[in-house]
C-alpha cells in the first residue's frame, strides 16, 4: 500500500503524511488535528514551516476558508534549529 504523502503549508516539501503535523479548522480557528475528517493543512515539523505558512496565508488557502491562528501552536514545535 502507497504511503500518503502530503505538501507542508510552509516550504511546500513533499513528505510522507506521519512525518507532518496536521491541522485542520474548528469553527473558524485553526487547531492541530491528527486525524479529523475533511481538509487538514501540514507542516513539517519546524517551526520556520509554521511561521511561513503563516505569512503566506497558506493555512487558509490550504483549508479553503478564513483561520484564525492561535500563537499557542508554536508550541507544538519543539525543534530548536527551525
Ligand atoms: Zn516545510
Amino acid at each position: 500500500m502507497a504511503v500518503p504523502i502530503r505538501s507542508c503549508a510552509g516550504c511546500g516539501r513533499k513528505a510522507p503524511k506521519a512525518e507532518l503535523l496536521r491541522f485542520a479548522g474548528f469553527s473558524g480557528e485553526l487547531r492541530a488535528s491528527p486525524a479529523s475528517p475533511g481538509r487538514g493543512a501540514y507542516t513539517c515539523r519546524r517551526l520556520s514551516c509554521f511561521e511561513r505558512a503563516l505569512s503566506l496565508r497558506a493555512f487558509n488557502r490550504t483549508l479553503r476558508t478564513q483561520v484564525r491562528v492561535d500563537t499557542a501552536l508554536r508550541d507544538l514545535y519543539t525543534d530548536a534549529d527551525g
